[in-house]
C-alpha cells in the first residue's frame, strides 16, 4: 500500500529528510492505522540528527516514536474506527522479562520509530499487541502518552510511591515533566518542580523553583531527574534518608561523579527507568480517563512541514510540537 511519509535517506541531519510516497506492507497480526498525531521528542530529534545511542533500522528510515491514530481495520481487540495509542516498545513476548510483564526491557526488544519505521507517515501497519484503544481520551492527551506519559508513569511507579510522600521533578516543564507532575498529583503525592517556566503554576504544584534556587532545606522522598550529569549528584542533597531517585535521560551529559558514601549511609536507591510496560500503558490510560490531565501543544504542523516542526522543537518553550499527518 502507498502512503506518504517523512523518509530519512541517511542518518545525520535534516538535509536527508524528505516527505515522499512510501510503500508499506501488511505483516501478520498487524492493523492499518491512520496517524492523527505524532509527537516530536528528543528521541526523534536526536535520531534524525544522528546523535543517538541506539542502532537504527531500517535505513532509509521513517522516524516518529510517539503517535495516536485511528484503526482502519478490525482485529481481535481493536475495532475499525477506534482511536488507538501506539505502545512504543518492540518486544518478542516470549523472553523472561516479557513473561514478567517487563516488555520495556525485552531481551530482543527495541523502540518503535527507532528499530522499526515510525509514525511520521499518513498510515502504517502496527502489531495489534502494540495498540491500546483510547476512544474516551482527547487526541492531544492520547498523543502525548506513548513517550512523555508512559516514561513519567513508569519512572514514578519504579519508586513505589506511598500516599502523602513527596517528589521533586527536575525538568518539570518538559513533555515528560508535565506528565510526571500530573501523575504524581493524581497519586496523592506532594509535588515540587524544578523549572524556570512560570506557566507551570497552573498545574497544582506545591512549589516551583528555578534550577539555581532550589531551597537548601527542601528534602523529599523521591526525585525524578532526567537532566543528566550536571545536576544529578546535586539531587542527593534534596533527598531524605531512605530516598529514591529515578533517571531516564542524559540531557546535560552521560557521566557524573557520585558520593558512594552518601548512597549507602542514607540508604538511597538509584533507579534506572526506560519507557514502560504494557501494563503501565493500561494503568496510565485508566488514570487519564479519571483525571483531567492537560498537555499543552505549542505548535502543530502537517507532515509536509516536518522540517519546520523539528526546527520549532529546538526553540519550544510552552508545550509540545506535534505533526498531524492525517487529521482529516
Ligand atoms: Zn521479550
Amino acid at each position: 500500500m502507498k502512503t506518504e511519509a517523512a523518509v530519512l535517506s541517511k542518518i545525520g541531519g535534516l538535509e536527508y529528510l524528505s516527505v515522499r510516497e512510501h510503500q508499506i506492507e501488511k505483516e501478520p497480526d498487524t492493523i492499518l492505522v491512520r496517524i492523527l498525531q505524532a509527537g516530536v521528542n528528543p528521541v526523534d530529534y536526536n535520531l534524525i540528527n544522528g546523535n543517538i545511542i541506539y542502532s537504527i533500522n531500517p535505513v532509509p528510515h521513517v522516524p516518529g516514536s510517539e503517535a495516536v491514530g485511528i484503526a482502519e481495520e478490525s482485529g481481535r481487540n481493536v475495532r475499525k474506527g477506534d482511536k488507538v495509542i501506539i505502545y512504543p516498545r518492540l518486544f518478542d513476548g516470549t523472553c523472561v522479562n516479557c513473561e514478567k510483564g517487563m516488555e520495556e526491557i525485552c531481551f530482543k526488544g527495541g523502540l518503535f520509530g527507532v528499530n522499526s519505521n515510525g509514525a511520521y507517515s499518513t498510515r502504517l501497519y502496527v502489531k495489534e499487541s502494540n495498540l491500546f484503544v483510547a476512544n474516551q481520551l482527547d487526541t492531544d492527551i492520547a498523543g502525548s502518552m506513548p513517550v512523555g506519559g508512559l516514561t513519567a508513569y513508569h519512572a514514578l511507579m519504579r519508586m513505589n510511591p506511598g500516599e502523602g510522600e513527596s517528589v521533586l521533578v527536575y525538568g518539570a516543564s518538559g513533555n515528560t515533566g508535565i506528565w510526571a507532575v500530573q501523575i504524581a498529583k493524581a497519586l496523592g503525592l506532594k509535588v515540587f518542580g524544578v523549572s524556570g517556566k512560570k506557566w507551570l503554576s497552573g498545574y497544582g504544584l506545591d512549589g516551583i523553583y528555578p534550577i539555581d534556587s532550589i531551597p537548601a532545606d527542601l528534602k523529599v522522598d523521591m526525585v525524578i531527574n532526567s537532566l543528566g550529569s550536571e545536576v544529578f549528584e546535586d539531587s542527593f542533597s534534596h533527598m531524605m534518608k531512605g530516598g529514591r531517585i529515578t533517571t531516564f535521560g542524559v540531557y546535560t551529559g552521560k557521566k557524573t561523579q557520585l558520593d558512594i558514601s552518601a548512597i549507602y549511609s542514607n540508604e538511597f536507591s538509584v533507579i534506572g527507568s526506560t519507557g514502560g510496560s504494557r501494563s503501565d500503558m493500561a494503568g496510565l490510560i485508566a488514570m487519564a480517563s479519571k483525571n483531567r490531565f492537560k498537555m499543552p501543544v505549542e505548535k502543530r504542523f502537517d507532515l509536509k512541514r516536518i522540517k519546520e516542526a523539528l526546527e520549532a522543537f529546538k526553540k519550544k518553550s510552552t508545550g509540545r510540537i506535534v505533526i498531524e499527518p492525517s487529521q482529516a
